[in-house]
């Protein structure tokens, strides 16, 4: 069965020569790094659970290009079915890791441009689509862990691509060969770049026919030449480097371990490049992209959720609050917020359909709900937890003064609350909800899969205003039944 182990990840990434900057200094190994190595064993979990046999159903699936039972990270979905257990997937590790685990906007992007290049392939007679399903299934074989790079920096966002003052603000096409192209730019705020075999490139938004040089999805070896990663900080990041209980989330980082990278004059030969030119596609791609990762957050932040409700709760009994009706009321409020977004994500994907290339989308309506609901739900789990864990959260010493002989009997005496419980593990658990609750991870919520503003625009877009206008005539001038109207949640092009 093509499933790598943890340790042959890790070697895995040890065997490619990347050019990697952490902490603004260049690296030679950076997945050895005190600031990335969380990361890499967040990316490492999704290669342990694979192997469980508890968990064989929900972490693989059976490859509709080979017959193979394969990483469900490397799969394209087939069913609603797949699309369901995707999202439990992403539950179930947010669960063991409290955090991001990288590898779905990889997951995301490979079906994207499977998807798209199919399309495309219709409707140009190009052969892309044959080229990714063999670039797909070394992949499949491989195990391969893909970060997909799609938000291109964007420079005066008032301007479009072509407009630019600096053509390179979106990532581009300088230089077309018999064998290949050469791209030039950069991508943001890349999840598990630093620590993944390969960039898979994709365009970051609808382009114009004179846009030709920014429409190109291509994948990208992590260690090709003129590839340079750039760590991005952490909120209390530098704890890391301190180890001890003050890092929060000892083994796991906060969110995805995102850098920027850069592509500096990159050769990508002709047999890793899905698009090239073809800008009537691009919006589409970016669309499937972002429909398949906004429902994921109900999955990957449920899991999340999880963690942090157990650490809220578990806070309650140390200070011996837990019996209080007001503290188990704001506990359920926690676990409600939590699984809204979840059964969100559940329905987004039950209500799946076939694309023209066979693969399957989540309901765009529910999926842009689910990743809406988790720019507010999460603040206000957040806020709860705060609420409920009180503010020894933000005011407590690091752990170093607790073991000071001088200071270190004060603050275990003045700290102990409910005396069955060491005053250290009120620490570590307090710790742990101040760095998962703190302004990187809040920030990512906000703006992970696309902000705020860009779900509203496709709500408003699915809702058929105009339809709903028709049903309230209805009701209201007592008239027959409106033909043709959608159940609510049921895209339209099933019903
Ligand atoms: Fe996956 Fe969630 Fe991380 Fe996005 S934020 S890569 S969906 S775990």
């Amino acid at each position: 069965m093509p499933l790598k182990t943890p340790e042959q990840y890790v070697d895995s990434l040890r065997a490619l020569k990347i050019r990697a900057y952490v902490g603004g200094e260049r690296v030679e190994e950076p997945i050895d790094h005190p600031l990335v190595a969380p990361h890499v064993n967040n990316a490492a979990q999704t290669y342990t659970l694979a192997h469980r046999p508890e968990h064989e159903d929900v972490m693989t699936a059976v490859s509709h290009l080979t017959g193979e039972r394969v990483h469900r990270f490397t799969h394209v979905f087939q069913s609603s079915d797949d699309l369901v257990k995707k999202i439990q997937m992403l539950r179930l590790l947010g669960q063991r890791t409290g955090t991001c685990f990288q590898r779905c906007v990889g997951l995301d992007g490979l079906n994207a441009v499977y998807a798209i290049s199919y399309e495309v392939d219709q409707g140009e007679g190009t052969d892309y689509h044959a080229r990714f399903r063999r670039y797909l299934e070394r992949v499949q074989a491989e195990d391969l862990m893909l970060a997909g790079a799609m938000t291109d920096p964007k420079g005066h966002r008032a301007k479009r691509p072509s407009e630019q003052d600096d053509p390179d603000q979106f990532v581009r096409v300088v230089k077309r060969l018999p064998d290949g192209v050469v791209i030039r730019g950069a991508k943001l705020h890349n999840t598990g770049g630093i620590n993944a075999h390969e960039v898979l490139v994709m365009p970051g938004t609808a382009l114009r026919p004179e846009e030709k040089d920014y429409a190109i999805a291509c994948a990208v070896p992590a260690d090709a030449e003129g590839v340079i990663f750039i760590f991005g900080r952490q909120t209390n990041d530098r704890r890391k480097l301190e180890g001890g209980c003050d890092i929060g989330n000892p083994r796991f980082g906060a969110v995805g371990g995102e850098s920027m990278v850069v592509f500096d004059d990159v050769f990508v030969p002709n047999d890793r490049i899905f698009m090239n030119g073809e800008t009537d596609y691009c919006g589409t791609l970016v669309t499937y992209f972002a429909t398949w990762h906004r429902s994921n957050y109900g999955g990957c932040k449920g899991g999340n959720a999880d963690v942090l409700i157990g650490a809220t709760a578990k806070m309650t009994r140390m200070l011996g609050t837990e019996r209080n009706a007001i503290v188990r009321d704001k506990l359920i409020e926690m676990i409600h917020l939590t699984e809204t977004t979840y059964a969100s994500a559940i329905g987004a994907s039950a209500m799946g359909y076939a694309l023209p290339g066979g693969s399957y989308m989540v309901e765009p309506m529910m999926a842009n709900t689910v990743k809406q609901n988790i720019t507010r739900n999460i603040y206000q789990i957040a806020r709860l937890s705060h609420d409920l864990a009180g503010g020894f959260v933000a005011t407590m010493p690091e752990e170093t003064a607790f073991e000071n002989p001088e200071i270190g009997e004060y603050l275990r005496k003045y700290h102990t609350a409910n005396p069955e419980f060491d005053v250290m593990e009120r620490v570590r658990f307090g710790r742990y909800i101040e760095n998962m609750t703190s302004v990187t991870t809040m920030v990512e919520a906000m703006h992970g899969a696309g902000s705020p503003q860009a779900q509203r625009i496709v709500m408003l877009g699915q809702a058929g205003i105009d339809k709903k206008i028709e049903l309230a005539e209805q009701v209201i001038h007592g008239t027959d039944d409106v033909a043709g109207l959608p159940l609510p949640g049921r895209s339209e092009r099933e019903s």
